[in-house]
């Protein structure tokens, strides 16, 4: 249905949009990624390449995304190259390596699941990372949002069948002619 894709597109980034709103905002210090860095051998968790002109670098990548309340701290970062980083996009990070890495991803996979276990991290939710208040006022943003989407599909339904109605009676008057 014409408007269904922008809808989508939309809802999600309103969506992510509430979320980086609420999410943690943490720096990790220099020394804590040099740590990282040399727990990964300066390669990229996903591929193993280290920095090059044609993967354009290191960068830390989030395991659990910040909308999702990933933080940006050792436990949850890992090194990437650009290139990793770039067609991971929103993936989960198991998922790309399965699919990227089909043959390697199951040792890859259990190495970083050691990093995380070393660090001991685990993400935070909604719930641990607001206060009660913070968390109402978020979850009333929500439902204002889901209010908004379904009149906007109200509205977008109607102007589609008043169209589509119009143009059958446009369509009958001209099959009678044909036949006639
Ligand atoms: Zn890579």
């Amino acid at each position: 249905m014409k408007g269904t894709q922008h809808f989508s597109r939309m809802s999600y980034n309103v969506r992510r949009g509430l979320r980086e709103i609420v999410a943690p905002d943490h720096r990790v210090s220099k020394d804590e990624w040099a740590l990282v860095l040399a727990e990964f051998g300066s390669s990229c968790a996903y591929c193993y390449a280290v920095a090059s002109a044609e993967n354009r670098g290191i960068v830390p990548d989030h395991l659990v995304a910040v909308t999702d309340f990933g933080e940006l701290v050792p436990g949850n970062i890992v090194p990437a190259c650009q290139t990793c980083n770039d067609s991971r996009g929103n993936k989960p990070w198991r998922a790309f390596l399965s699919t990227r890495f089909p043959v390697e991803a199951t040792v890859r996979i259990r190495r970083i699941e050691q990093y995380i276990a070393v660090h001991n991290y685990s993400p935070r939710t909604l719930e641990s990372s607001l206060t009660g208040e913070e968390l109402s006022q978020y979850n009333a943003l929500v439902a204002e949002w889901e209010g908004f989407l379904a009149k906007a599909r109200e509205l977008q339904s109607k102007v589609a069948n008043r169209r589509s109605l119009a143009a059958n009676n446009l369509f009958k008057p001209k099959l009678l002619g044909d036949s006639a």
